[in-house]
């Protein structure tokens, strides 16, 4: 081979690496992270310009190699299409927590493109493939495996983070794609590992909680989690469409309006609100119990009924209950999706036990995309909605017909908690219902267009969340004062992690760990800076979001 080929076949070896480097440079250009783009191109290039030495003489095996890097690339590419972010760990965790179904759901719009843009990419692979040169002089690969060792060296000095050499080093490859996927898989296992080796400990904790008021009669406490819900989509707070109709005329509700959640997923949002946890202390959860076992040890029995497919953080509180109702992690269902106001008949059922306390905790599907699967026909009020014209979840030229879409979600909504609350009514004992929102969505809200919930900083429209408690006669008249002070905390600024508190405090239960500061239930609450944890664990301060 003349020296004037063999250069042109080795242009194609640095094309293949360009390829790697392509969905990476197109996600910072769009984040107008320049800087960072750069160095990671650089570092792309010289990650893979590293082993040619040792391949020196087997450059097309090397090339093939390379294989697995682009089949994870077309899945990097479509989560940068579609959560607007590279493969990380947050989108494994959801990888592994939806089922086929939600999936499928999640995946319809997208599967005719995505085999386009993985045939497409695909092909350039291979089409560059066969073309690079069989082998490359020594002295070639030599420099140039040398030379791509000096300057992944020499990244860090170009990088102006904080902190010292080795962390930039790490950072570097952390960020840049397809070590980044390492990396996140890294995380995720290390999580699961910190779960399973927390469970003595949290086999072991023990709230010592009693429930201090004498109370006649059966008990009964909701705690029911919302999906997606928006607090400035709620007519209850201000919206201008009237999305909440029936919770709008029920008696005894006391609405909180300034309520953000403690974290973007609802893989973080629901064990801070189960435990009381903060957000900068997240893995604090896994060592201990939830409210679900502050309530078994004051006497309640305890229930888990769930719309979704629960797992890793949110299913070591669920096994605390003494009995679960799943259902879209039920293998024998044999319907795919479950209307919300289904979940009333495992409730039902619960109710009807002779057990005199029970807690139930209920997680729904809410408003979690797809929205238009999310309510039947009757709610499809607010037209034209997703029921009769199809859209990507992120096409936001057409955002009036997601968001009418949306809105009959909350529409549905009211109408689920409105009748969980009609059957605590018609038992006429000491019953509570509280409702708050695992996190918010983004819904094209300014010139980023951000859909759903997974953008790689949490928006402002993602921390508000609704929240309200609904009361029975027989429990204001059992605790007066209780009642009172919610309704007097009621406007302060509050989150996720309160939840845990208020409930525990509303319903008579005491131990020494309880902060009655942290309990909108108590004359003692204090309002406290908010954060909300966002991908990658990191912290935000929720009332600054942009
Ligand atoms: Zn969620």
């Amino acid at each position: 081979m003349s020296l004037g080929k063999q250069k042109d076949s080795f242009l194609y070896l640095l094309l293949l690496i360009l390829l790697i480097a392509a969905p990476g440079i197109y996600f910072r250009i769009l984040n107008e992270e320049w800087n960072t783009m750069l160095l990671n191109v650089l570092c792309t290039f010289c990650l893979f310009l590293l082993p040619i030495y040792i391949f020196k003489n087997h450059v097309q095996k090397y090339a093939w190699l390379l294989l697995p890097v682009f089949l994870l690339g077309t899945i990097n590419i479509a989560c940068i299409y579609f959560y607007k972010m590279p493969i990380n760990d947050g989108i494994i965790i959801v990888a592994i927590n939806t089922n086929k179904d939600e999936f499928m759901e999640l995946a319809a719009g997208f599967i005719l493109p995505f085999l386009l843009m993985a045939t497409a990419y695909l092909s350039l692979y291979f089409f560059c493939r066969q073309k690079v040169p069989k082998q490359i002089a020594t002295k070639q690969a030599t420099i140039l495996s040398s030379a791509s060792l000096i300057i992944i060296l020499f990244l860090p000095i170009f990088d102006n983070a904080d902190y010292g050499y080795f962390q930039k080093l790490r950072a570097r490859f952390y960020t840049t794609f397809p070590t980044s996927f390492l990396y996140s898989v890294g995380v995720v296992y290390k999580q699961y590992q910190v779960m399973h080796a927390a469970a003595d400990e949290r086999a072991k904790f023990t709230f010592n909680a009693k429930q201090t008021i004498n109370i006649k009669g059966e008990q009964v406490y909701i705690l029911v989690v919302g999906e997606s819900d928006r607090r400035d989509h709620w007519n209850l707070f201000g919206y201008k469409r009237n999305t909440t109709p029936r919770i709008n005329n029920q008696q005894n509700i006391i609405a909180f309006n300034n309520i953000h959640t403690d974290g973007y997923l609802t893989e973080f949002a629901v064990p801070i609100l189960l435990t009381g946890v903060a957000p900068e202390n997240f893995m604090d959860h896994i060592k201990q119990k939830s409210i679900i076992s502050a309530f078994k040890e004051a006497g309640f029995s305890t229930y888990w009924v769930s719309n979704q497919t629960d797992f890793g953080h949110i299913s070591i509180h669920a096994a605390e209950a003494d009995e679960q109702f799943h259902f879209l992690a039920d293998g024998n269902n044999i319907k795919n999706i479950n209307d919300d106001i289904e979940l009333l008949q495992p409730i039902k059922e619960i109710l009807s036990r002779k057990d005199s306390k029970k807690l139930i905790i209920v997680k729904l599907q809410g408003s979690h995309y797809d929205y238009s699967k999310r309510y039947p026909i009757g709610y499809d009020i607010f037209k034209p909605s997703n029921k009769t014209i199809k859209t990507a979840a992120n096409d936001y030229t057409q955002k009036e017909v997601i968001i009418n879409t949306y809105d009959n979600t909350v529409l549905y909504t009211d109408y689920v908690l409105d009748s969980m609350i009609q059957i605590l009514q018609s038992r006429n004992t000491t019953s509570a219902l509280l409702y708050v929102s695992d996190h918010g969505e983004d819904l094209f809200d300014d010139a980023r267009n951000l859909s759903q919930h997974a953008a790689p900083i949490p928006s402002r429209y993602i921390a508000p969340v609704p929240m309200f408690i609904w009361y029975s006669s027989h429990l204001k008249k059992q605790s007066p004062a209780t009642i009172d002070w919610l309704i007097k905390n009621r406007e302060k600024k509050g989150s996720s992690t309160n939840v845990f508190f208020t409930l525990n405090q509303l319903s008579g239960i005491h131990f020494s760990g309880l902060d009655s500061s942290q309990s909108f239930a108590s004359s003692r609450y204090t309002e406290k800076p908010r954060f909300i944890l966002g991908g990658d664990f990191k912290i935000f301060s929720s009332d600054s979001l942009q």
